[in-house]
């Protein structure tokens, strides 16, 4: 018999609403399974763990990261999927995260939420949970038909390090606007077998090294050189993920483009990612973007901001040089970013 092990960290889904204030505060597991009778009904024998504190995933931190991933690590093997309940918030940040830090991942790691509390009339959280568990215990040959990171939200499965929260108030919260759904769950559950990542069969790894000395620019018309100054001499900065317009455009100034020339030849990498949820940067298709080729800024391609700041916390976590993490931010590791 399939055996999954749901992760509880927290988030609407478990959560009550105080009486008096209304705000919404996070109550304890047991209640929450209690709410879905129908979990006992699944042909699979399902454990749980939970996190001491559940937490609104906004106060998620890299430590917790590598908590979750050290659980999925630590019960692999008694375990054929893994649900990981996580508020909606962060949950791209902490896909993208699970999926560097699990290398040679073979078995499914679905993280799903709710936008609406369990115990609410009109919840998503049901639909979300119930499902989650059916494609982490779905396989076909004896082998798991979804082996990789991904989130599930109302009906739709997405790669967890190509997703990103769009939506603060639909139930579909969710988009993954540069990669196909992997699966779509109607009546039936359809999976969309060519997208889904394929494993090589070798042993899972555990990373457990996050380096988060890393800073955001994000460029808007106007922004000053005091700002930039300031950020690229942020004392033992590694990285800065440089939020361009477009295709990964940026204004030509020349004090701009100097102290970009000053913080990489202090071995600061510089990671440009667009503005845009859809689409690529493509350094050099503009003149607003062809220095960028020439002084070494690395093109994010058509990676999210959550897997460009997670890769760059792992990435910088390794003992890889430099020259080598700019290789590596050009190319997939975990199928995050288009080859
Ligand atoms: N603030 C909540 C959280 O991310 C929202 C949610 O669960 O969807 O934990």
């Amino acid at each position: 018999m399939d055996s999954i092990l749901i992760i509880y960290t927290g988030g609407t889904i478990g959560m009550v609403r105080d009486d008096e204030t209304g705000a919404l505060m996070s109550f304890d597991f047991n209640s929450l399974l209690n709410e879905i009778p129908e979990i006992k009904k699944f042909e699979c024998n399902i454990d749980s763990v939970s996190f001491d504190e559940p937490i609104d995933s906004s106060n998620m931190q890299p430590e917790n990261w590598l908590t979750i991933a050290q659980l999925i690590f630590d019960n692999y093997k008694a375990h054929d999927g893994f649900v990981v309940l996580h508020g909606s918030d962060t949950m791209a940040y902490t896909a993208s995260a699970l999926s560097f830090l699990l290398e040679n991942l073979s078995k499914p790691v679905i993280l799903t939420g709710s936008q609406l509390p369990i115990g609410d009339v009109r919840t998503d959280a049901k639909e979300n949970l119930l499902t989650a568990i059916e494609i982490a215990s779905s396989t076909k040959n004896g082998k798991a038909i979804v082996p990789e990171v991904a989130i599930y939200f109302e009906y739709d499965l997405y790669r967890g390090n190509r997703s990103t929260k769009s939506n603060a108030e639909d139930f579909e919260a969710f988009t993954s606007p540069n990669y196909p759904v992997l699966a779509q769950a109607g009546v039936s559950l359809k999976f969309n077998h060519s997208a889904i990542y394929k494993t090589n069969n070798k042993q899972l790894k555990l990373n457990s090294f996050l380096n988060n000395n890393i800073a955001t620019i994000k460029l808007y018309p106007g922004i000053s050189e005091q700002q930039i100054f300031s950020i690229i001499n942020i004392p033992d900065l590694r990285a800065i993920v440089l939020e361009t317009f477009g295709a990964g455009n940026a204004s030509t100034q020349i004090w701009f483009i100097d102290l970009l020339i000053k913080a990489i030849k202090k071995d600061i990498v510089i990671l440009n990612i667009s503005q845009c949820e859809g689409g690529s940067v493509e350094q050099g298709k503009y003149e607003t973007s062809s220095a960028f080729n020439k002084i070494g800024v690395i093109s994010g391609k058509d990676m999210t901001y959550e897997a460009a700041i997670t890769k760059l916390m792992y990435l910088l976590g390794t003992d890889l040089s430099i020259q080598e993490i700019k290789v590596w931010l050009q190319k997939p590791l975990r199928g995050e970013v288009t080859f």
